[in-house]
């Protein structure tokens, strides 16, 4: 089996160019943001405050998160239910944010995207799937693009959908949450050391992709 890791921080695009990669080779695309966000759903719906170990942990054992494929897309099923339009909510970002901090969610949700792996080629995102789910991966990727760059793409897509929020107030966001993210103690978001790096800035989204073919065509000429 084959497998593609990209990890990086919120806003580099990994999720958008990890579909295009995975379609064109045939691969499957695991989005890992989105067990976390699955995870966070149920404690919130629980009452239980994301940030509390002691209240997010023992809710763990009420938990059965899947991921199934409709249609070549990942969906994903809490307790049987499909939830993948729900954990897209800009409150579950936060939660999901808190409770990927919480070491026993980590471990639970390890074996699952490692068995993702065992079963699929795939190409899967995420923050520390190169470092820490899958150390053996074929090819690894940290993608990512300047602080204002991506609070510009996220600004741009906010306006799109008619949401007004001022662009300093966004950078900022990114600031904080890039800065959390590499400092919390359990898999903080860092390049692997055998991971390429791919900075986007300034290109477009189709220049993006082609980078990324580009290095993981590299990277697999040996091994196809
Ligand atoms: O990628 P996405 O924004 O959907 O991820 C939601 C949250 O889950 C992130 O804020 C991140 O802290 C966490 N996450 C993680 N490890 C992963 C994927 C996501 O800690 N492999």
């Amino acid at each position: 089996m084959i497998a593609i890791a990209i990890d990086g921080p919120a806003g580099a695009g990994k999720s958008t160019i990890a579909r295009a990669i995975a379609k064109e080779l045939g691969y499957i695309y695991v989005d890992t943001g989105a067990l976390y966000r699955a995870v966070a759903l149920y404690v919130t719906a629980h009452g239980a405050d994301p940030k509390k170990e002691e209240q997010v942990e023992p809710l763990l054992k009420g938990v059965n998160v899947e991921i199934r494929f409709i249609k070549e897309e990942q969906r994903v099923f809490l307790n049987g239910y499909d939830v993948s339009a729900e954990i897209r909510q800009p409150e579950i970002s936060m939660a999901a944010s808190d409770v990927s901090a919480i070491p026993a969610v980590r471990t639970f949700l390890f074996a699952l995207q490692q068995n993702m792996a065992v079963e699929h080629d795939v190409v899967m995102d995420g923050r520390d799937i190169g470092t820490v789910v899958l150390p053996k991966a074929q090819v690894k990727i940290f993608l990512t693009a300047s602080p204002e760059e991506r609070a510009r793409r996220r600004f741009e897509e906010l306006r799109e959908k008619g949401h007004h929020v001022e662009y300093e107030t966004l950078l900022e966001e990114v600031k904080q949450r890039d800065y959390n993210d590499a400092h919390r103690a359990i898999a903080p978001l860092r390049q692997a050391s055998d991971a390429v790096l791919a900075d986007t800035t300034g290109n477009t989204l189709e220049q993006s992709i082609q980078q990324l073919l580009g290095i993981v065509k590299e990277r697999l000429k040996d091994v196809l």
